[in-house]
């Protein structure tokens, strides 16, 4: 901005022009009268010059008149002209006889224009003629003109430096004072207003101005301070306003008694939520709960105590949003509402349902009592039951509503079949826990072939859930349950145990088969899982080649070193490792090269649409590939048909598992499948042969 400031309205710019109009005018007319005095005495130095000249040769001049002497006259007046600044001469009589005269041009001279005025071209002077003793008698007369040309340009001369000398003065003068206004105002002042122009506005008081050195203690000094404590002021003021304003926004957007957000705060930030949510493509529940018996609370202890338990409760939600997926506020009288971000499931839910009823239903002590609260909890989840936030709230208290009516203590799901498959699942994790004390489990067994040799080379060990209502529930279903309570980890022990004792069993009958164990990612992040399975073999005399552990690949892509190094133990043992449903996760050849792996196993869904779906058949020959290459054998798992058994043994997969051959079958029909697959291979050999 200063930068473009033009100069003729800077202010050293202004003063340098009055200064040199002052300066200009004042030399000049200091100069103009000097030359007028000089004038003047150079007018009366003339006369005086004059005056003299003629009394030097009046007596000669009257010796001549009387005596009529012209040689003496003509004397005179030569000597007269040796002075070059005489223009005439001339010894005259009473009568007008001239008795020697002499004359020359006044010489030319450009400047006369300007002196002659002044001084007049020629000055003339007459003294009369008269003898000293004598009785006043005039004899005569002498005339003497003089050319003011000579004074005038000696005058001329002087006259020049005086103005000259008078305007330079002038204009040094205003050039020193234009420089030093320049260096001790223009530049600080300059350097004021840049570092002015660099104040922000929202925050004056965060970049102040900069002193420019050497003024700490004159005018711009002071200036600078005050204008500094000035913004410093109005930060101040600023931050005090904005503080008012925060208070009375917090009073506007929160809930006085519990200090949680109100109502209104809480829609702004579900919405924002909701935004963030979308974009993500996230899922996101709100709970909306009330708590059941507030208005007994209020009637048997009164209002404060009602209060006191609402706060209580308040700040329990409170540190239970910590956490940060938590945002708690309260809605209305006895009414909260908690929205869990990024939710995954609806098991989620059901989880946090759970911890808020628990906290609601933990003693809250009122005084020197004791009181006992339930709530009960509407659920809706974004975007599934409602994509604004004014419909998942209202959705949410609606649901809330009924399920009171059905009883309390308890939450409900927006959607019945999610609130349904909820309860289901619950229910089923309740019921697992019994499962395995109960003995409601058993293995099956599933037959793996050698499709070259067509022989069978081991068998798979399934789970399976015999439920005492439901039958049989399919692994697929609990499997997952049991390693999100953890209780995988007892099961799994369980089915290593009972496949062992089915090999030792199958030993025993001289049916050296090799058993496969799945072993879930939760196993085997387990510290002691080794040394579980190797006593385990121990237990029942199996050898560790005899047993394959089936991994998947999440399994120990969650802590890659700790899997590697315990698989590596395993293996060590002479223990197999497969990977399960390869194809599915990671599929990376970086971390197959550390894992001591000997089978990789093509996941079913691979096979399913194998020759039908391009992209299916692209992924299971890159594995047979894969296995090739690295010299894993390949399992091909969920083999259904004969094409598929003839394409992948004829494309190189060693391995096969499927109801082509046979589904999971029990002990004993496994047995039986096995002396049937066998007879039929004999017979089928002497046919061929
Ligand atoms: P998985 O390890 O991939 O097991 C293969 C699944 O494919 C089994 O289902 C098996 O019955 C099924 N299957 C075999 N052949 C065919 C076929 O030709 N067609 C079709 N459509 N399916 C076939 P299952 O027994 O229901 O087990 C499901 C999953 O449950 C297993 O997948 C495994 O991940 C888990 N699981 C089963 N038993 C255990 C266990 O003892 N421990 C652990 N941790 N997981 C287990
Ligand atoms: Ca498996
Ligand atoms: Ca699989």
């Amino acid at each position: 901005m200063t930068k473009h400031y033009k100069l003729e309205h800077r202010l050293g710019y202004r003063i340098l022009r009055w200064v040199l109009f002052i300066a200009l005018l004042s030399g000049i007319l200091l100069s103009a009268s000097q030359v007028v005095v000089d004038a003047r005495r150079v007018s009366s130095d003339l006369d005086q010059q004059a005056a003299q000249t003629l009394a030097l040769v009046r007596d000669a001049s009257t010796q001549a008149v009387y005596s009529i002497d012209e040689d003496l006259a003509r004397q005179v007046v030569d000597g007269l002209f040796e002075q070059e600044a005489i223009q005439y001469a001339g010894i005259t009589h009473p009568d007008g006889d001239t008795l020697a005269k002499l004359s020359r041009d006044p010489i030319p001279a450009e400047y006369r224009a300007l002196t002659d005025p002044i001084f007049s071209a020629k000055r003339a002077y007459r003294v009369p003629l008269i003898r000293g003793a004598g009785n006043g008698t005039v004899y005569g007369y002498l005339d003497v003109s003089y050319d003011t040309a000579f004074a005038a340009a000696a005058w001329l001369e002087r006259a020049t430096l005086t103005f000259l000398s008078g305007v330079a003065r002038a204009v040094v003068l205003s050039l020193v004072l234009y420089f030093v206004f320049h260096l001790l105002l223009t530049r600080p002042l300059f350097r004021i207003i840049n570092s002015i122009s660099r104040v922000n506005p929202d925050n004056p008081g965060d970049t102040l101005l900069e002193l420019p050195r050497g003024h700490r203690s004159d005018e711009l000094g002071l200036w600078v301070n005050a204008t500094n404590n000035l913004l410093v002021a109005i930060t101040d003021n600023q931050e005090k306003q904005a503080d008012a304003e925060a208070r009375v926004n917090r009073l506007s957007r929160y809930d006085k008694l519990t200090g949680l957000p109100n109502r209104e705060l809480f829609m702004t930030m579900l919405e924002k939520s909701l935004e963030q949510h979308q974009r993500r493509n996230e899922r996101l529940a709100v709970f909306c709960f009330g708590i059941d018996d507030l208005k007994s609370v209020n009637e048997q202890h009164g209002y404060h105590m009602g209060d006191l338990l609402l706060q209580t409760i308040a700040d329990r939600l409170n540190d239970g949003c910590k956490s940060g997926t938590l945002q708690a506020a309260r809605l209305g009288s006895d009414q909260f509402v908690i929205v869990r971000q990024h939710i995954k499931d609806g098991y989620q839910c059901a989880a946090t349902s759970e911890w808020l009823l628990a906290e609601v239903a933990r003693a809250v002590q009122l005084g020197s009592r004791e009181v006992n609260t339930t709530a009960t909890i509407g659920i809706t989840l974004f975007p599934d039951d409602a994509s604004d936030s004014e419909q998942l709230l209202q959705r949410a208290e609606q649901t809330m509503t009924l399920a009171k009516t059905a009883g309390r203590n308890q939450f409900q799901f927006y959607v019945a079949s999610v609130d349904q498959a909820i309860r289901d699942r619950k229910k089923l994790e309740k019921d697992l826990q019994r499962a395995l004390p109960e003995n409601q489990f058993h293995l099956v067994y599933q037959p793996q072939i050698n499709l070259e040799t067509r022989r069978i080379i081991g068998a798979e060990a399934l789970i399976r859930w015999e439920h005492p209502e439901q039958g049989l529930v399919p692994p697929d279903q609990f499997i997952p349950l049991a390693e999100l309570n953890g209780s995988i980890v007892e099961i799994g022990q369980w089915v290593l145990e009972q496949a062992c004792a089915q090999a030792a069993q199958w030993s025993a009958k001289s049916m050296p088969i090799r058993i496969a164990v799945n072993l879930s990612a939760v196993q085997l992040k387990q510290e002691d899982i080794v040394s579980e399975i190797l006593d385990t073999l121990k237990r029942f005399s199996i050898p560790p080649g005899r047993l394959e552990l089936e991994v998947t690949e999440t399994g120990f892509m969650e802590n890659l070193d700790s899997a590697v190094e315990k698989l590596n133990q395993l293996r060590n043992h002479g223990i197999n490792i497969a990977v399960d449903d390869f194809g599915t996760g990671y599929s990376s050849l970086t971390y197959l090269k550390r894992l001591p792996v000997q089978h990789l196993k093509i996941d079913k869904q691979f096979i399913h649409d194998l020759l039908v779906n391009d992209e299916d058949t692209r992924i299971a020959n890159t594995i047979i590939d894969l296995g090739k290459s690295l010299n894993l054998a390949v399992i091909a798992e969920g083999v259904e048909t004969e094409e598929q058994e003839f394409y992948l043994r004829n494309r190189g997969c060693q391995l096969a598992q499927g109801y082509f051959f046979s589904k999971p079958l029990k002990p004993a029909d496994f047995e039986q499948f096995i002396a049937d697959f066998h007879a039929k291979l004999v017979v089928d050999s002497t046919h061929n042969g």
